[in-house]
């Protein structure tokens, strides 16, 4: 048995005036995303795998939305097909009503994997895609160095990714990604490869960042705390076929800070993600999370 199991914790249902008004109003705003009827399927060794099965979702303007599941669920399919980098087996996914057919500066990318430009100082790197946008020198180096200001990392215009932290560089991959003004931010996995602590102060910072900025963010995860610190509404996908288990509105009040970490609606809502996490089918390594 869990911390979680003994303690006596509300519903994660339950929401607090605070929380009913921010759903409430979340729900009255735009549409910038929808999927309709998305599923992927890929043809393997072992025969048809269904990565992804029937999603529906609405994310709505400067909402933060994550997607959560075991390893194998489709997470990566899931928001490769939305940056246009592959293609649905059936469905559709739309930004502000207009089919997703390949890439498009109104998707702004945060992967893993997605690395700076190492040949490029950090302010160059922040003005790439508004100079392949046509964006003039002075005016590009100017928001550069703005969006620099935002992620905390004036001072380090100047240097090189080498010369940076884990942290530092996916603070910089944050601010090109701002720069190009998306509609929407994507975000896979964006502080999986950094230490506990670190990942830690990216969490909050980013929370900061998007308080200041008119973005709405999609972020995949497979750690519990990080959906339930960061989200307003988590999805929870299970494997095998990859499909929506449930949405969760996340009950815990805003500003967010770690002390909530240990809240009764902070907690509940973790247990429930254990919950379906464990009874929607098992990932590719089992791994229960
Ligand atoms: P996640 O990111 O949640 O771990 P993925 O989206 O990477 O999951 O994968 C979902 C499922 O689709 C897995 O079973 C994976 O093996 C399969 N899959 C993903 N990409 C391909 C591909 N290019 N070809 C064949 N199978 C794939
Ligand atoms: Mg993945």
């Amino acid at each position: 048995m869990n911390l979680s199991d003994r303690l006596q914790l509300p519903s994660y249902l339950h929401h607090t005036d605070d929380v009913k008004r921010r759903v409430e109003e979340l729900r009255n705003r735009a549409v910038v995303l929808e999927v309709d009827g998305l599923g992927r399927k890929f043809d393997s060794a072992k025969g048809e795998v269904t990565a992804l099965h029937d999603i529906n979702l609405e994310v709505r303007s400067r909402e933060f939305v994550s997607v959560i599941g075991p390893s194998g669920c489709g997470k990566s399919t899931f928001i490769k097909i939305l940056a246009g980098l592959d293609t649905p087996s059936s469905g559709a996914a739309r930004i502000d009503g207009t089919p997703i057919d390949g890439p498009g500066a109104e998707r702004g990318m945060v992967f893993q994997g997605y690395t700076l430009f190492p040949w490029l100082s950090v302010k160059r790197n922040v003005m790439f895609g508004m100079r392949m946008k046509g964006v003039k020198r002075k005016s590009a180096e100017q928001q550069a160095l703005e969006w620099l200001e935002v992620v905390g990392l004036e001072k380090f215009a100047d240097h090189y990714p080498a010369q940076l932290s884990g942290g530092m560089k996916q603070r910089v991959a944050i601010a090109r990604a701002l720069a190009n003004e998306p509609r929407i931010l994507l975000m896979d996995e964006p502080f999986g490869a950094l230490d506990a602590q670190t990942r830690a102060a990216m969490q909050s910072h980013l929370l900061r960042v998007w308080e200041k900025v008119d973005v709405t963010v999609l972020f995949i995860t497979h750690d519990l705390d990080e959906a339930v610190y960061l989200s307003d509404r988590i999805v929870v996908l299970g494997a095998h076929p990859g499909r929506i288990l449930e949405v969760i509105d996340v009950p815990v009040d805003r500003p967010r800070d770690p002390e909530q970490f240990l809240t009764g609606h902070f907690l509940a809502t973790k247990r429930r993600l254990e919950e379906l996490i464990h009874s929607g089918g098992h990932g590719d390594q089992d791994e229960a999370a």
